[in-house]
């Protein structure tokens, strides 16, 4: 491939980033990587009534999360207006384009019309037969008038799409349609071309729900006498129900995922495989092996489907995989948010805050799960699990128990280190004659309100002599009250 490479990402802000159009943007981002070309940025803002400042903000922002670092600024299609409408009047200079003076009323009534006999519904053509002199006789009046391009009338309009091989369709069933309106703003399949031109877009990377617009794209660069750039429309993601994905399959914008507790790395891996393959067993691969490894010619022809199952895996995955501090860094926020800590609180005890991180990545899906798996690090106000209390506090027996190990760890030293906490545990096992897990549970109920979780000698390690004492003596009270 040429060093020349330019593709583009092109979002409409009516929304938030879909994922959908996130898909598309890592596509268009890792084969600009690959080719040593260009990612450019367009805004597709040119309706006023759909297009808000906050969408524009949250779909930069989705980017910048995703760290879809695109080349240049970004260029925004609403301070464009006048560009296309010069370019549409070159266009009727050029003899491809012309005037129409329908009424929206006359318009529709033979659209009813055509609806109703069966018949091509598309625009008449009735325009492009006036008469200088009647066509100045309008203008004389003042009537609105549009402007309509020029396509052929007969024949197959065709493109070689890079993904979809090549595609046709007859020109009859493609009408002259309106490239300016009549209060002179462009349209937009009209407006895209005009900017992919003047942008030096080589690849046109892109869902396949554009192919219907590729085809009038198409009659524009030709009518210019403008080269086509190369397309490639790439399969749209379904939901597991195999229909188009939308909020009916949980979270369709991408930065919820991020309210969500999924890393952005872990997205950007995800989402680049759903329609494109390495060729190998590879999943979990690196943004650089993405870049090295990335061709259209692997896109898939077949329709994604996004698994939110397989997200949290490959979130889990990249948790386990990531440097302590990274995580802590990023989970931080997410512990703050709960309630669990502050700010203060974690720079002050950024070691042992490490050593709770340590101790649960393994475990956790996604960063959301830090707080809820990790809460008994960070608060003494915790209940038992009640299906634990049934199985491990129902006997009275257990307070002798309790007591018990309460009085053997009091004896170890304030390092309160894991292999002399579970060298104390076994050996009173061995001298009260009992498997170590019966005093196991027990345990871990009593640090943790919990049944299940890290390693008991490693969190017992990370809470500490204090603490641990402190919370055994708790649950010794709390049974011998509920036994008395
Ligand atoms: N603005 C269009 C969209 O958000 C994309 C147009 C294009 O890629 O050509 O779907």
């Amino acid at each position: 491939m040429s060093d020349n490479v330019v593709t583009r990402i092109a979002p409409s802000p009516s929304g938030f980033l879909h994922v959908g159009t996130a898909r598309t943007a890592i596509f268009n981002y890792l084969f600009a990587r690959h080719n040593d070309g260009k990612l450019l940025f367009r805004m597709e803002d040119t309706d006023p009534e759909r297009s808000k400042e906050e969408w524009k903000e949250a779909i930069i922002n989705a980017m910048k999360w995703l760290k879809l670092d695109w080349d240049g600024e970004i260029i925004y299609q609403s301070q464009r207006i006048d560009i296309y409408k010069e370019y549409a009047l070159k266009l009727q200079e050029l003899g491809n384009a012309y005037y129409c003076y329908c009424t929206p009323d006359e318009l529709e009534a033979k659209r009813k019309k055509a609806l109703e006999a069966k018949e091509f519904v598309g625009y008449d053509r009735k325009c492009l037969h006036l008469s200088e002199e009647r066509r100045q006789e309008l203008d004389a009046k003042g009537v609105p008038k549009a402007l309509r391009i020029k396509t052929p009338h007969e024949g197959l309009a065709s493109f070689s799409d890079i993904v979809g091989g090549d595609l046709t369709r007859d020109y009859l069933e493609m009408d002259d349609w309106v490239i300016m309106r009549s209060d002179g703003r462009c349209t937009y399949n009209f407006c895209c071309v005009v900017d992919d031109h003047l942008m030096g877009i080589t690849h046109v990377i892109r869902g396949n729900d554009h192919i219907i617009n590729t085809f009038r794209q198409c009659t524009v660069y030709d009518r210019f006498g403008w080269d086509r750039p190369n397309f490639a429309h790439i399969p749209l993601i379904l939901g597991k129900d195999r229909s188009k994905i939308s909020k009916r399959h949980g979270a369709v914008s991408v930065m919820d995922y991020d309210t969500q507790g999924i890393l952005p790395e872990a997205m950007f891996n995800f989402l680049s495989l759903l329609g494109w393959a390495p060729g190998d067993d590879r999943e979990i691969m690196t943004r650089q092996e993405l870049i090295d490894a990335f061709t259209l010619e692997r896109v898939t022809g077949a329709n994604p489907i996004f698994d939110p199952v397989k997200l949290e895996w490959m979130n889990a995955e990249y948790i386990r995989n990531m440097d302590d501090n990274e995580i802590l860094d990023r989970v931080r926020w997410v512990m703050i948010d709960a309630g669990l800590t502050t700010r203060l609180s974690v720079e002050a005890h950024w070691h042992w805050m490490l050593q709770v991180v340590r101790l649960l990545k393994e475990r956790v899906k996604t960063l959301r799960d830090f707080p809820t798996q990790a809460r008994y690090f960070f608060t003494d106000e915790y209940e038992y699990d009640e299906k634990g209390e049934r199985k491990h506090f129902s006997d009275s027996a257990v307070i002798a128990l309790l007591i018990a190990l309460r009085d053997e760890f009091s004896g170890l030293s304030d390092g309160f280190g894991e292999d002399e906490i579970e060298k104390a545990l076994r050996s009173l096992a061995e001298r009260l004659e009992m498997k170590p897990a019966k005093l196991i549970h027990p345990t871990r109920l009593a640090l943790t309100g919990l049944t299940g979780g890290p390693g008991l000698f490693e969190l017992m390690h990370v809470l500490g002599k204090e603490k641990c004492i402190a919370r055994l003596d708790r649950a010794i009270e709390y049974l011998e009250e509920k036994f008395s």
